[in-house]
């Protein structure tokens, strides 16, 4: 039996596949793909940035960033192809965050897993007494 599930964009039930969304969405997608390709494609727009692409296509921005996420509109094609890093909001070309920002994040991951051993070891020190202080009574 095919799996249903809701699409994520028009929350219609359709036959689950490797996408999120239904096939008349992936239509929709499509059609507005074709439409931002086809501006982006001309030399005098290569440099276009996604603002630009909106203004000239009227291709929701989102639905642009979406393409750029999934690589279809590559920003090593297209240079000024960036999108907010989710946490600083500095233009980015790929992931979620900037550079600086995955650091910092990753640094703080790793305070935060320092801390909880300590913690962790604490208690540990702490059971291990209380069973000494128990076998000694
Ligand atoms: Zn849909
Ligand atoms: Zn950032």
């Amino acid at each position: 039996m095919a799996d249903l599930a809701n699409c994520a964009r028009c929350d219609k039930l359709f036959v689950k596949s490797s996408r999120s969304i239904c096939r008349d969405c992936i239509k929709e997608e499509d059609k507005k793909f074709e439409i931002v390709y086809t501006y982006i494609r001309k030399r005098e727009n290569r440099q276009a940035t996604i603002l630009e692409i909106v203004d000239e296509t009227g291709v929701e921005e989102e639905v642009i960033l979406q393409f750029v996420k999934d690589n279809r509109l590559r920003s090593t094609q297209f240079p000024n192809l960036s999108f907010p890093c989710e946490r600083c909001g500095e233009p980015i070309a790929k992931g979620k965050l900037c550079a600086s920002c995955s650091n910092e994040i990753s640094s703080d991951l790793r305070q935060q897993q320092e801390i909880e051993k300590v913690k962790r070891d604490n208690e540990n020190e702490e059971k291990n007494r209380a069973r000494t202080y128990f076998t000694r009574k």
